[in-house]
């Protein structure tokens, strides 16, 4: 049955013979937005792309894309794909491999055009053997990109990137979000999903644990994170009203609290030697960490 989602796992599982990769997972992607998987090593997001990209049969419930069964290759015309380990033949140049790719459909973006969003362009007579690790994430990436996908799927794509080269693939990715590319990205870098993203799926143990906005999850994680250098013994800190989960680390006291400001007074009155405070938004990272707290495989 067709629906308004680009792409959906329906209470989808997956085994892995003994394993099972995802549990009755349900996941919708819709029109128009970027979509950012996290989640732990080996919570099932790898398993949940393939699925989606019918390199994997679900074992239960069912998989759709653009309405209908991805295992057939009609289905995949409009979808691009950057999985995590891409095998590509070694002795060709960055844009005969481009070349090669766009054969396989039939309204490709220009090579010329895909090099030069992909940042390939000075490098496009390189053979693929003869690239850095970061290079030839790119190189993956144009092989994504080529056959002009309304959907793109992409796998760690700035794992191994540097710094520079990391914000400039964020860009790329905004670019073709604003020409109506959907994205779904897994990343392991909670700031890339917050910069990106227009949704967050928090996966666990092969089950979503948490879906919503950036902010909406952030939300979930309430307080502020407060800490100085202090004279009290930790013992003193943690006996504090609303004092949440109390740490020592290098010489400072840390806390995470929703009612920072109580702790705060309590602090300083019994504290007159206080220094060095800081007091800190909790982050997308804060958040992740308490959802996937006991999700960990
Ligand atoms: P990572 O962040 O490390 O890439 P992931 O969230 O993508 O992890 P998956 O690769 O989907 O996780 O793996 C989910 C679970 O399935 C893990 O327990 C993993 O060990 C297992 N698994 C994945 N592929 C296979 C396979 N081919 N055979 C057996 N088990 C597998």
């Amino acid at each position: 049955m067709a629906s308004q989602a680009l792409a959906a796992l329906r209470g989808v599982t997956k085994r892995y013979g003994a394993i099972t990769a995802v549990t009755r997972i349900d996941l919708e992607i819709r029109g128009g937005e970027l979509l950012s998987l996290l989640g732990v090593n080996g919570a099932g997001k790898t398993t949940a792309l393939s699925l989606l990209t019918g390199q994997l049969k679900a074992d239960e419930g069912s998989v759709e894309l653009f309405g209908g069964d991805p295992t057939l290759p009609s289905q995949r015309k409009r979808l691009g794909v950057m999985l995590q380990e891409a095998e590509l033949p070694e002795k060709l140049k960055v844009r005969e491999l481009v070349h090669q790719q766009a054969q396989y459909f039939d309204a490709p973006l220009a090579v010329d055009e895909t090099l030069a969003i992909s940042g390939l362009t000075e490098l496009a007579t390189r053979r693929f053997d003869q690239l850095s690790g970061g290079q030839k994430r790119r190189v993956q990436f144009a092989i994504a990109l080529v056959g002009n996908p309304k959907l793109l799927l992409i796998d760690e794509p700035t794992t191994g990137l540097d710094v520079g080269a990391r914000r400039q693939f964020w860009q790329v990715i905004r670019e073709l979000k604003a020409r109506g590319v959907s994205i779904v990205l897994t990343t392991h870098y909670l700031e890339e999903a917050d910069a990106l993203a227009d949704r967050i799926v928090v996966i666990g143990k092969g089950r979503v644990l948490a879906d919503g906005t950036p902010a909406a999850i952030k939300a979930r994680v309430q307080g502020r994170r407060v800490g100085a250098r202090t004279t009290l013994p930790i013992e003193s800190v943690r006996a504090f009203a609303h004092a949440g989960e109390v740490t020592l680390s290098e010489g400072r006291v840390t806390l995470r609290s929703p009612r920072v400001e109580d702790v705060l007074r309590q602090w300083l009155a019994a504290d007159p030697h206080l220094s060095d405070l800081t007091v800190e938004a909790l982050s997308l990272e804060d958040a992740f960490l308490s959802l996937t707290q006991g999700a960990a495989p």
